[in-house]
C-alpha cells in the first residue's frame, strides 16, 4: 500500500474527531494491529490544532494478572510513553491498564473455586479476565458520555470468518452499532490492511511516543501468526491461539510465545512453562486430580479436588519464590481461603496459612481462638439439627461470600446445589 493510503486513515480519523463529538475508546492489546491502529490514531491527533484537541480518548488495556512478564513489562513501558507523549502535547488521551478484581483472577477461580484450568470447551477465563473488566469500565463511561466511538483493530485480512463477520454487520457513517454495548459504536480504521502492509508502517519508523517496532517484529518471528484483540465480547477472535496470551494458558497446546521467550534467553520462562504443564495435567480428569462429581451433584468431571488446590498452592509458592515474580498477591490468598471453607470436605480455615508458612515462613493473620471457638459452635449446631458439620460449614462460608459481595442473586441455587450434592455423595457412600 503507498504511503498516501496511511495518510488517508489518518485524514478520515481526523474527520471523525473533528466532525463527531462522541468521546473514543480505543483497544489495545500491545500486538502489531492495535500497535499500528494506536500509531495512527495518535499521529491524526497531533496533526488537530492544539486548541481543538478537546475530545475525550480513552486507550483500553487488559492485564488478566497472568500475562507473560516480558509482554506485560513491555506493555507497562508503552503505555507510560503513550500516556507522557498526551500530557506534553495535551492530547487528552488517558491510558488505562484494566485488571480483574481479584475475585475473578486465575488463581482465584482455580485454586480457590477449583475450577479447572481452561480448556476449548471451557474456556471460562476470557469473559472474567478479558471482557468483563473492559465493560465495567466501557459501562461506567457511557454513564458519563451518552454514548462512545470505540476503534478496534481488527483486519478482514485476519481469517475468511473474521471478514464475512465484518462485512455482514450494519454500519453507518462507516461505524456499526456494537452487538452488547448498544450506545458503543465500532469502528475498525484498520480493517483493509494486510499483515504485509501493517509491518511496512510500522517498521518504516518508530511510534509517536517513540517506540522501536522491531522488537515487536522480533516477538513475532519466534511465534505463529495471531495476537490475542484486546476482548470486548464473545464474537472477538479467541486469544487462546494468540501471540500474547496467558502464560497459564491451557487453551493452547503449545505456548509458543513462552516458548520463543525462552529461546530467546529470558529464563523466568523455563518455569513457567512448566508450571503451565502442571497445570494441564491437572485438567485431566483421568489424572485423578479431579472430583468425578460436578458442583451440582451430577456425574462428571467436576472441580479439583480441595487436596489438588493445596498442591497446586504450594507449587505457586515455590515458583513465585523460584522466580522472583509477583504471582499471586495476598488478597488472592486471603480469598481461596475464604472459598476453601464453602469446597467440598472444606477446609478448617487455615489451610492457605499452613501453606504460606511452611513454603515462605510468613505467618498469614487470622484468630485461632476465634476460629476454634467458631468450629464448636458449628459442630453443636450441626447435632442440634441432624446435619453434617462439613455441609453447614460450606453453607454458611457460601452466605459469607454472598454478604461480603452485597448481592444475593444466586445465592438460594449455590445453597441447593450444596444439599443436593451432599445427597449424591450419601447416595454414592451408601451404594459404596
Ligand atoms: S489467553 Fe488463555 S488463559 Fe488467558 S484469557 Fe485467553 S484463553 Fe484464557
Amino acid at each position: 500500500m503507498a504511503s498516501t493510503s496511511y495518510q488517508e486513515i489518518k485524514d478520515s480519523l481526523q474527520r471523525l474527531y473533528l466532525d463527531d463529538p462522541r468521546p473514543w475508546l480505543v483497544g489495545f492489546s500491545g500486538g502489531k494491529d492495535s500497535t499500528m491502529l494506536a500509531s495512527l490514531l495518535f499521529e491524526a491527533v497531533l496533526a488537530v490544532p492544539v486548541e481543538q484537541r478537546k475530545k475525550e480518548i480513552a486507550i483500553l488495556c487488559t492485564d488478566t494478572r497472568v500475562e507473560i512478564p516480558a509482554i506485560v513489562e513491555t506493555i507497562e513501558a508503552t503505555l507510560a510513553r503513550m500516556h507522557k507523549l498526551s500530557q506534553q502535547n495535551a492530547l487528552n488521551i488517558e491510558v488505562n491498564l484494566l485488571k480483574p478484581p481479584p475475585e475473578q483472577s486465575f488463581w482465584v477461580n482455580i485454586i480457590g473455586r477449583g475450577y479447572p484450568p481452561p480448556n476449548r470447551t471451557f474456556r471460562w477465563c476470557t469473559q472474567r479476565m478479558k471482557i468483563d473488566p473492559v465493560n465495567v469500565f466501557v459501562q461506567q463511561r457511557l454513564g458519563h458520555w451518552g454514548e462512545a466511538i470505540l476503534h478496534l483493530g481488527a483486519r478482514r485480512n485476519e481469517s475468511s470468518t473474521r471478514a464475512q463477520a465484518m462485512a455482514s454487520r450494519e454500519t453507518r457513517n462507516g461505524l456499526n452499532r456494537h452487538p452488547d454495548l448498544p450506545r458503543v459504536w465500532v469502528s475498525n480504521p484498520i480493517q483493509f490492511l494486510t499483515t504485509e502492509e501493517v509491518w511496512a508502517y510500522l517498521l518504516q519508523k518508530p511510534n509517536p511516543w517513540g517506540n522501536d517496532n522491531r522488537a515487536l517484529y522480533k516477538l513475532y518471528a519466534n511465534a505463529s501468526n495471531g495476537e490475542c484483540p484486546i476482548q470486548i465480547d464473545t464474537s472477538t477472535p479467541s486469544c487462546g491461539n494468540s501471540r500474547f496470551g496467558c502464560w497459564t494458558c491451557t487453551v493452547v497446546e503449545r505456548d509458543k510465545a513462552s516458548e520463543g521467550l525462552l529461546a530467546a534467553g529470558d529464563e523466568r520462562m523455563e518455569h513457567l512453562i512448566a508450571f503451565r504443564e502442571t497445570l494441564q495435567f491437572y485438567q485431566d480428569p483421568d489424572n485423578g486430580k479431579r472430583d468425578m462429581r460436578r458442583k451440582n451433584g451430577a456425574e462428571g468431571p467436576g472441580p479439583l479436588h480441595i487436596e489438588a488446590r493445596r498442591e497446586l498452592l504450594t507449587k505457586l509458592l515455590k515458583l513465585q519464590e523460584g522466580t522472583g515474580l509477583n504471582l499471586i498477591s495476598e488478597e488472592e490468598l486471603l480469598l481461596i481461603q475464604k472459598l476453601w471453607k464453602s469446597a467440598r470436605r472444606p477446609d478448617d480455615g487455615w489451610g492457605v496459612a499452613r501453606i504460606v508458612t511452611r513454603q515462605k515462613g510468613i505467618i498469614m493473620s487470622a484468630d485461632l481462638k476465634e476460629l476454634n471457638m467458631l468450629r464448636e459452635m458449628e459442630d453443636e449446631i450441626a447435632r442440634e439439627k441432624n446435619i453434617n458439620p462439613d455441609i453447614l460449614r460450606r453453607m454458611l462460608a457460601k452466605v459469607e461470600e454472598y454478604s461480603e459481595s452485597h448481592r444475593a442473586h444466586g445465592l438460594p441455587d449455590d445453597l441447593l446445589n450444596i444439599l443436593k450434592d451432599d445427597l449424591a455423595e450419601q447416595t454414592a457412600a451408601k451404594k459404596g
